[in-house]
């Protein structure tokens, strides 16, 4: 049950895993359908909660893929953690959960980094292909110690070709269930902070963006508690039979990227 819609919004927000692409292919249309959105002289930005590139990265893949795109229209969930930690606790020691990328924009954030329990202001858990037991000793030590704990994204495993990979959902849990507390903030979508980061880069109304991504609990809701208009593309995480089932329902579902482009 494929719902499209039937004009053009001013503004379209894209998650970009399983939304745009699969690992390294545009998915079906998403070239046609962003390529005439901005055609049609509308704003187009991309949004991800992958922390393990940054945005500079993300703009040379996109035009790389044939989609030419400048790094100040893309935010990623550790864009949206440097903001977030450079007004509630500015020049802190951090230690990371994390990858290389989301490190490199935290340190350009002002922010240095610490392995000692003592010294750390703050646990950072994120997407981590690198996560060892050694980090989750440092973490429990430094949360027991005082520590405050936040967290860039909480998808449970990104999409790639053939599968997937254990997102921050895992490092967030094990983190937790160690320390039995609560991780403070997650700022990756569905957050306010990304839903407040969004709209200060497009200085547009909520009403006038349309919201598109693969996931319901994290793109979808994202725009629908933001009202924006959100759209579901079954092209990544969320099946057809998933999406029927679920609590959180988009204004509209597509086959792929091309259904965004209105009816003619
Ligand atoms: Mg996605």
């Amino acid at each position: 049950m494929i719902q499209r819609p039937t004009t053009f919004y001013d503004a379209y927000i894209f998650d970009l895993d399983g939304t745009v692409y699969l690992g390294d292919a545009l998915l079906p249309n998403a070239q046609r359908a962003i390529t005439t959105i901005r055609t049609a002289g509308k704003r187009t930005v991309f949004l991800s909660n992958n922390p393990t590139h940054t945005r500079f990265e993300y703009s040379r893949k996109l035009t790389r893929l044939g989609l030419p795109t400048p790094p100040e229209d893309i935010l990623n969930s550790s864009v949206v953690m440097v903001d977030c930690l450079r007004h509630t606790l500015p020049h802190a020691k951090l230690f990371v959960c994390g990858e290389r990328p989301l490190i490199d924009d935290l340190r350009a954030g002002g922010f240095s980094f610490s392995d000692n329990p003592r010294e750390i202001a703050a646990v950072i858990a994120s997407f981590d292909r690198t996560f060892v037991y050694a980090k989750l000793q440092i973490a429990f030590d430094a949360i027991r110690a005082g520590a405050r704990f936040f967290a860039t994204n909480a998808d449970r495993y990104c999409p790639v070709p053939g599968g997937g990979q254990p997102d921050a959902a895992s490092i967030i849990a094990a983190i937790e269930a160690c320390t039995n507390t609560r991780c403070e903030a997650v700022v990756g979508k569905p957050s306010i902070y990304m839903t407040n980061a969004i709209l200060h880069l497009l200085q547009m109304p909520p009403e006038r963006c349309i919201m598109t991504g693969d996931r319901l609990e994290t793109d979808v809701q994202m725009g629908l508690t933001a009202g924006m208009a959100a759209a579901l593309t079954l092209t990544g995480a969320t099946t057809g039979q998933a999406a029927q089932a679920s609590a959180v329902k988009p204004h509209f579902i597509l086959n792929d990227l091309g259904d965004l482009l209105p009816e003619r």
